[in-house]
């Protein structure tokens, strides 16, 4: 009935591609990411980093990048690097469940929005998918969003260029046209960057290290302290919809 009466008031189409970053946007992770990174790059090289890796907003691939060079290491083949990753995210699911937290009304804006028919609600995030799956998992978050159309980690070593890779997969798989607007909602000057760069929508969130007056001079005209007012994110993202 939901879905008819959404037909009908939005006959010609209302389309959106709403794509969540995960780490302090969704969850706080409480150090255990930088824990995955830590203990990917000691498998990788027998020895444990000298500096933790540096995140806020990069990809996967370029976190990795950077803590080789750092460590002035040849980098092994990205299959190595992602299978590292993946292993170290896998083992501390429940370090996860146990330490971190989903952000406050996380639970439920994500449910609106993937209810919302005309909608695709789905990811762009520097983690490699498995360590997303992970994270969602260890929330019961992962069954609020359309996974497999989402853009990860592995992806692209440059975040602006996630956007096109979720665009193309939600185009292709959920049959969206090609010039729906995308939404990014992310806590970091990069998310701001990424949805600038490319022509999408912005919501910032403040909940990670990033203040609401850092993330507006990094370009969002859209900030939020976080996503507890799921009416109101709502809305916003409606208004996004509409242009
Ligand atoms: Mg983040």
């Amino acid at each position: 009935m939901k879905l008819m009466v959404r037909q009908g008031a939005y006959a010609g189409g209302m389309q959106l591609i709403v794509l969540w970053d995960i780490d302090h946007t969704l969850i706080d992770n409480a150090g255990v990411s930088k824990e995955i990174y830590a203990a990917a790059f000691a498998a990788l090289t027998g020895t444990a980093p000298t500096t933790a890796a540096a995140t806020e907003g990069r990809t996967d691939r370029l976190i990795m990048q950077e803590m080789f060079h750092r460590h002035h290491l040849p980098e092994p083949d990205w299959a190595t690097v992602e299978a590292a990753l993946s292993e170290a995210g896998e083992a501390r699911l429940n370090d996860l469940r146990r330490r971190g937290t989903a952000l406050p009304g996380v639970r439920e804006t994500l449910k609106a929005v993937s209810v919302q028919g005309e909608w695709v609600s789905s990811l762009l995030t520097g983690n490699v998918a498995a360590n997303a799956r992970v994270k969602l998992s260890a929330f019961d978050l992962d069954p609020l969003l359309d996974l497999p159309v989402g853009a990860y980690g592995a992806d692209a070593v440059d975040r602006p260029d996630l956007v096109a890779v979720a665009r193309e997969r939600v185009q292709r798989d959920r049959g969206v046209r090609s010039d729906a607007p995308v939404v990014l909602v992310g806590d970091t000057p990069r998310d701001v960057e990424a949805a600038l760069a490319t022509g999408s929508g912005i919501i910032a969130v403040a909940t990670g290290i990033h203040s609401q007056a850092q993330l507006r001079a990094a370009g969002a005209s859209v900030v939020l302290p976080d996503l507890s007012d799921t009416v109101h994110v709502l809305g916003l993202l409606a208004t996004f919809a509409g242009r």
